[in-house]
């Protein structure tokens, strides 16, 4: 079971999560959590090590160490009053180390990718030690493991590593042995490489970590609980009247976290679906509620658009050329500049005169899109780069419109009819998404109008 940020975000979310786990425990059930930082917290990592490397004057570490150490304290002496000495100095010593890291950093003006990760690991350091705590209060014993104790060991692509397969021997190895006896609390978003350096499995990367540590240790099922009710037919902070799916096939719920539904983590499905294990999403706010079942195929359902998607932080990029036209070798020297700069394409498309090629990347990865595309414009294999970062990408998923024709009609008609002007259009060749791109201002509408247009609120 894993805890995300909100469902730890305080002492009575960390109540709650007691409460829940309480529950199967007592029924029987052998339980391994693994748990997000407290919500907010990365998010405050990541600031001040940003702010620590650009500090000209003094940096707030002193102010930033103290408000850690109030918060979790607060949360720890409520959650687990017992505990509190022996816990909160670990608590200190661990905030002690992050002092000295943040001041390493501020003393040369330098922050690594390594030194990093190390800083935005911190969250899930000091989480993990207060739940397992309110556990071994509530009766329960428990021990938290950080990711690297845990087994999980990675590549060194710091702030998105990948998890390496040796990881599923020392993760059996390190948990099994402590199930049903205890509830191991593995901090999540973390690993490390076989040197045990400190990695990170990039933003909602906890996801990911419950995911590897389920699949290595044969879960009969992985439990994602959330703040909502489950995986829902679009992202509820942008439609009111977003509906709970019951079941959403693994090849949907890839596309869904591809295209933005942060509900999961896009690598979180590939290691339950290699396993068959069935993927449970569900809400610490509403534990009766059934929450959605993501698993091999999801029940038969008239509807052929399950959910729709919508991610902000893309840009386009443009590339034309008249020389392009029929010159072998122009797509491998674009796709293979930008795979040397490690730029991560999102969708692609070109047009059938071949003199324009379209990509969507994500934000981050746009100025090293653009120095690999410079050096194939100086080699003369095309002609113009252009970009736009005020876009938004919109997917329309679901397994059914694999061979249901008419269905991207319907789309760009329902677009159309809104004066919704489309930039791009890709379809996967899977047909489980087809995805397009509009201005940054009609993102959110173009969502609504699809939403409505394939009757996503109605219960089917
Ligand atoms: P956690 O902290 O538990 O990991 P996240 O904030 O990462 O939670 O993910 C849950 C959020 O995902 C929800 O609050 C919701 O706003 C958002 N979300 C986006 N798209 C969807 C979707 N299709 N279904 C459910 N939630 C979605
Ligand atoms: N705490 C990390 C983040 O905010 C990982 C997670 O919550 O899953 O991205
Ligand atoms: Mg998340």
């Amino acid at each position: 079971m894993k805890f995300g940020g909100t469902s730890v975000g305080d002492q009575d979310c960390i109540g709650r999560v007691v409460e829940i786990l309480k529950h199967y425990y007592t029924a029987g059930n052998e339980l391994c959590v693994v748990v997000s930082a407290m919500s907010g917290v990365t998010d405050q990592l990541h600031a001040i090590a940003a702010e620590v490397e650009g500090a000209r004057d003094e940096p707030p570490i002193d102010v930033f160490i103290v408000s850690m150490r109030a918060r979790h304290g607060k949360v720890l002496q409520a959650v687990a009053p017992g505990e509190y000495d022996i816990v909160m100095r670990i608590i200190n010593e661990r905030l002690e180390n992050l002092r000295n890291i943040l001041t390493a950093v501020d003393n040369l003006r330098e922050l690594t990718p390594r030194s990093r990760d190390y800083i935005i690991s911190f969250g899930e350091r000091l989480s993990a030690l207060i739940v397992s705590a309110a556990l071994r209060e509530a009766g329960i014993p428990s021990r938290a493991l950080n990711g690297c104790e845990a087994g999980i060991r990675t590549n060194d692509r710091h702030g998105c590593a990948e998890v390496l397969p040796e990881s599923s021997s020392h993760i059996r190895s390190r948990v099994v042995p402590l199930l049903g006896e205890s509830v191991p609390v593995i901090m999540g978003y973390m690993g490390c490489t076989a040197d045990g350096i400190v990695t990170t499995l990039g933003r909602s990367g906890s996801d990911y970590s419950a995911a590897i540590v389920g699949a290595a240790i044969d879960a009969d099922e992985i439990w994602i609980w959330t703040d909502v009710d489950g995986v829902m037919t679009a992202d509820p902070r942008i439609i009111e009247d977003a509906r709970v799916l019951s079941d959403v096939s693994y090849r949907e719920a890839m596309e869904l976290s591809f295209f933005g539904a942060k509900v999961l983590h896009p690598r979180s499905i590939e290691p339950a679906m290699q396993k068959g294990i069935l993927v449970r999403v569900k809400n610490t706010f509403n534990p009766g509620a059934p929450g959605s079942c993501v698993v091999d195929k999801s029940a038969p359902d008239h509807r052929v658009v399950k959910a729709i998607t919508y991610i902000d932080k893309v840009s386009l990029i443009n590339i034309t050329g008249a020389q392009m036209i029929g010159r072998p070798g122009v797509a491998r020297a674009i796709f293979s500049a930008l795979g040397e700069y490690e730029v991560n394409i999102m969708m692609i498309s070109q047009g059938s005169s071949e003199a324009n090629i379209s990509l969507i990347v994500d934000d981050e990865h746009l100025a090293a899109a653009l120095a690999a595309l410079n050096e194939v414009l100086k080699k003369g294999y095309i002609q113009e780069v252009g970009h736009d970062r005020n876009v938004v990408a919109v997917a329309v998923v679901g397994v059914g419109m694999a061979g249901s024709p008419g269905i991207a009609g319907q789309i760009f008609t329902a677009l159309g009819r809104e004066g919704i002007n489309l930039m791009m259009i890709s379809q996967g060749s899977s047909e489980v998404n087809i995805s397009f791109v509009v201005k940054q201002a009609d993102g959110q509408r173009a969502v609504r109008v699809l939403h409505e247009e394939f009757g996503l609120a109605e219960e089917s």
